[in-house]
């Protein structure tokens, strides 16, 4: 049996539609060997319905180990999909030690007050090539900043089909670059075909940076639904062995390790 995991996943304890124990249901039936939970968690903005608010993080860790209890066949494991914010590092890094978890996802969703997923009205006005820029510059300091074992979606100023006229290799190889120095795996997030975007996450133009500097990577769905567990996987692992990529990252209370796909 193949290897494969998913662990960006959003339950009703942040903005997916169906409880924790549908999503594994789905996993059961992909033929997944893991699911992780990641939920959302915004500090420092006024709870959104998008995110879970800090008051149910154990009992959304209890159900989880529940779960883990009560299932067999597969392995679950808990996670969080948490906004990263430059400058509140130590406050985010305060929350999240004490929490038993296995692996972090940092995200970069707001640039200022809203986010880059918010609506096609957040690009008008703006200059493509510096919101791409400032984007990039804020993944490059999740990356770098100690706090997370995988960054989510690393372009999802993407999402509307922007193009920027400036040269974006640069960019991807530093951000490449400071994960790999940072012991941080991307993501190939397939959600983004979902999206207006219409494909994944991060630009496959630009994949064999992250090979070449050997940058772990997950494949994850980002299903905010049990049926996209797992979705567009087989595609996705096609693509990662096309540029070069032979293993995963795999992640237990935040050790990670290397499995072969
Ligand atoms: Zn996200
Ligand atoms: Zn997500």
């Amino acid at each position: 049996m193949i290897y494969r995991t998913d662990y960006h996943v959003h339950s009703t304890y942040s903005d997916g539609r169906s409880v924790p124990d549908d999503y594994i249901r789905s996993a059961l039936a992909a033929g997944l060997s893991e699911i992780g939970f990641s939920e959302h968690l915004t500090l420092f903005k006024d709870t959104e319905d998008w995110n879970m608010n800090p008051v149910n993080i154990f009992p959304y860790i209890n159900h989880i180990k529940a779960l883990q209890q009560s299932t067999t066949g597969i392995k679950i494991k808990i996670g969080l999909e948490v906004d990263y914010f430059a400058g509140k590092e130590d406050e985010i890094s305060a929350f999240l030690f004490p929490l038993p978890l296995d692996y972090i996802i940092g995200s970069v969703h707001y640039l200022g007050d809203k986010t880059v997923d918010f609506g096609p009205e957040f690009y008008e006005g703006k200059s493509i090539d510096r919101l791409f820029k400032s984007y990039f510059e804020s993944v490059i300091k999740a990356s770098g900043s100690g706090l997370f074992d995988i960054i989510g979606h690393c372009d999802l100023i993407r999402i509307y089909g922007h193009k920027p006229s400036a040269d974006l290799e640069p960019l991807y190889r530093r951000l490449a670059i400071t994960m790999k120095n940072n012991n941080v795996a991307f993501e190939v997030n397939t959600n983004g075909r979902n999206r207006p975007l219409a494909d994944f996450y991060p630009d496959r133009r630009f994949l064999h940076i992250f090979r070449e500097e050997n940058v772990p990577v997950c494949v994850n769905s980002d299903a905010h639904m049990p049926m996209r567990v797992g979705q567009y996987f087989d595609e996705a692992y096609e693509l990662l062995r096309y540029i070069g990529f032979t293993e995963m990252a795999v992640f237990d209370k935040r050790k990670r390790s290397l499995v072969p796909f």
